[in-house]
């Protein structure tokens, strides 16, 4: 047996071994594995994958489909090894076709966008622009003006996300998820139509549409086998965070199931919010006939036994679910801490004390994490661990390419890239003194059916606006005639720089965040490669993906939980586990909804190897309230962790009643002011503290 596969268990191995019968004979029938966390799903993926390239597949012919870009190039690296150490430095090829369903469905659309319909240099939007573009509609519609009760643009692009990733209908979409609208489906429906209309007579698509676009040629006979042939093997991670339109795109490439395989955890679903549907993994195995080869794997290799054993008991109170608890061979004597602090300075203080004693102990920060449920909710801390001068890369929350600055620079080359993007256009335009929404819609309108640069020249702007004007028009004349990439990126940065000085207060900090574009820009191809993998997968933190690495510095790790999916640390705080945190009050409204807030603990703690605590603030600060009201509220432990279930924890209180009897002064209240102004700024604290 290769060494590789005697790492592995007997349930692993079957998994990896699945329909591979020999040198060039490895298209088996469909395989789910379901498994809890830590189980191995992702390394035995890895493994299979390496199996397969052993065994005489085309690297060029695999499909990988992961929840993020990060994902999937640690889990190309590690595929990678395994084939290398195999068969020692024998050149496989490398792995063509592995990212996320979203960005796989761009780059397939751009293949086939003639036949579509689609101009191949198609826009991609991200939520925030789609929520932009609605909002235009909205404002044209007047439906904004009619009655200020209307739902907001968010609001809006939410509901009609859901409608197309779920394929329900408009009105059960609105009495299931968002009743407080239902008064307006009539005006909603008539909003999406104008949405889609709009979005076609621009050439943009959103994330939904790069779904529905490629599931939607996937039902076309001719389209669908030229893009079947492309890829003998389709492989899922995390496929219980997985909607419909994913799961028909996947029926799609694979009718047989034959080569498809995917992985996934029911109790580890949490992005039901986003029309994630659970009952795609479940119901997988019967999509096929014969039914798909059904492998669960039993034990955890992550977590030691007392973590695993307090994971189960949160998971074990959920209403239902299909995987069974696992066991753990990895001993421990620490039970996971639930730990009773005053307040939000309490908690920050705590976690800075217990990151730095685990450091003394020889724990790397890198090995530990500290998770939120809400980006914001560690603001507190980021000022405390900045006070003491304790690095940190924050992921989740506001992502490097949703800053203002990136997003100008952004929407300058996008706007270049495809003239009748009207949220890029309005973007660009009203960053000129002088030109304010009204205008910016009039050269819109102009530029419609016209030379873009003809349209552009040949308007006479109001007279404050002339010289800035003249500049822009003398820029996009360069942009347009698509320079060679990346140098229209300096073109770009010479025109935005006194913009930027002048639009931020802090625009020396910004600086360095477009040095930081600008090194992506260099790597790649071509400005639609740039402009579609910045959209599709922005970089999670500003300064260890996005260019200025921290590799051989250490730092702490600040996530939300769902973007903590898959990872794994040695030590992990779980911030704010009070009602109101998790389950959000945002939430609350369904038992749907709150067993997914349960779920979402359940991920946070199984992201623990060796040490665990959960963090329970006695008061927590509300955000959003008057500047003077009392922002502090009593919370009480999180309804997850009843009574019944608190003996697989370690109960404490922070700091000690004996020694403290009042929380610790090392932050005063006008920190809590320092933590507002803070939240702006979070971006730049990695490289610079
Ligand atoms: P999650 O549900 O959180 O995504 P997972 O099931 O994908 O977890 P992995 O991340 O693949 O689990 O593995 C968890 C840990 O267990 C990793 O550190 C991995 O290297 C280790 N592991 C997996 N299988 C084995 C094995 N057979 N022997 C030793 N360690 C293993
Ligand atoms: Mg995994």
């Amino acid at each position: 047996m290769s060494a590789y596969l005697s790492q592995l268990n007997a349930a692993q191995r079957q998994a990896v071994e699945h329909g591979v019968r020999g040198k060039d004979d490895h298209l088996g029938p469909p395989l789910l594995v379901i498994a809890g966390a830590g189980s191995g799903k992702t390394n035995t993926l890895a493994h299979r994958v390496a199996h397969l390239l052993v065994n005489g597949a085309d690297a060029g012919r695999i499909l990988l489909l992961t929840f993020s870009r990060r994902a999937a190039a640690e889990m190309e690296r590690r595929a990678e090894r395994i084939v290398t150490t195999a068969m020692g430095q024998a050149v496989v090829g490398r792995l063509q076709w592995s990212g996320t369903f979203h960005a796989v469905g761009a780059r397939i659309l751009r293949m086939y966008a003639h036949a579509i319909g689609l101009d191949p240099s198609f826009s991609v939007h991200d939520r925030e622009d789609s929520a932009d573009l609605i909002n235009l509609v909205r404002h044209e519609q007047g439906l904004s003006e009619k009655d200020k009760r209307f739902p907001q643009k968010g609001t809006c692009i939410s509901i009609y996300s859901r409608a197309v990733n779920s394929g329900e209908p408009l009105e059960t979409v609105l009495l299931r998820h968002f009743p407080w609208c239902a008064e307006w489906q009539n005006e909603l429906r008539d909003l999406f139509e104008a949405y889609v209309t709009a979005k076609q007579n621009q050439q943009v698509l959103d994330y939904d549409d790069l779904l529905l676009y490629w599931a939607e040629l996937m039902s076309v006979p001719e389209l669908a086998s030229d893009v079947r042939a492309l890829f003998d093997h389709v492989l899922v991670d995390e496929y219980q965070d997985t909607n419909a339109l994913q799961a028909r795109i996947l029926l799609g490439l694979k009718p047989d199931g034959r080569g498809l395989t995917v992985v996934g955890d029911d109790a580890q679903a949490i992005y039901g919010f986003r029309a994630a549907d659970v009952r795609n993994i479940l119901d997988f195995p019967r999509l096929f006939q014969p039914a798909a080869r059904l492998v669960t794997l039993e034990e955890n290799y992550r977590s030691t036994e007392p973590i695993l054993a307090a994971s189960n008991a949160v998971i074990g109170l959920a209403a239902e679910r299909f995987t069974k608890n696992l066991y753990s061979s990895r001993a421990g004597d620490q039970k996971p801490a639930l730990v009773t602090v005053a307040d939000d300075i309490g908690q920050a203080n705590y976690v800075v004390e217990s990151v730095l004693r685990h450091r003394e102990e020889g724990l790397r920060l890198k090995d530990q994490a500290v998770l939120v449920r809400t980006g914001h909710h560690s603001a507190m801390l980021e000022v405390e661990l900045a006070r003491r001068n304790v690095p940190f890369v924050k992921f989740g929350g506001l992502k490097f390419a949703e800053a203002a600055h990136v997003k100008d620079i952004l929407a300058i080359l996008r706007w270049a890239e495809n003239p009748a993007d009207r949220v890029a256009g309005f973007r660009v335009l009203q960053m000129l003194d002088g030109i304010g929404p009204g205008v910016a819609g009039k050269v819109m309108d102009r530029m419609t059916g016209r030379d873009a640069h003809d349209a552009l020249a040949t308007y006479v702007p109001p007279a404050k606006a002339r010289t800035p004007w003249r500049d822009l028009v003398g820029l996009m004349q360069v942009l347009l005639a698509r320079p060679e990439w990346p140098s229209e990126f300096d073109t770009v940065r010479q025109w935005y720089e006194p913009h930027m000085a002048q639009r931020f207060e802090d625009a020396l900090v910004r600086v360095g965040d477009l040095d930081q574009l600008q090194l992506i820009a260099s790597t790649a191809k071509s400005r639609t490669h740039f402009l579609t993998d910045l959209t599709l997968d922005p970089p999670d933190a500003t300064s260890q993906e996005a260019g200025k690495p921290l590799k051989d510095e250490d730092y702490l790790i600040l996530s939300t939980i769902h973007s903590a999916k898959g990872q794994e640390w040695k030590a992990v705080y779980v911030l704010n586990v009070v009602d109101g945190c998790i389950p959000s009050d945002m939430s609350t409204g369904t038992s749907a909804e709150i067993e997914e807030e349960r779920r979402l603990l359940y991920v946070a703690m199984t992201r623990a190897k060796d040490h665990l605590s959960l963090v329970v603030p006695h008061r927590f600060y509300v955000h959003g309230q008057p500047r003077n009201g009392d922002r502090n509220v009593f919370a009480s432990r999180s309804r997850f962790i009843p009574r019944g279930i608190c003996a697989a924890f370690e109960e404490t209180m922070w700091p000690r009643p004996a020694r403290h009897a009042a929380a610790p002064a090392s932050i005063t209240t006008a920190t809590v002011d320092l933590a507002a102004r803070m939240r702006g700024a979070w971006r730049k604290a990695p490289a610079s503290r």
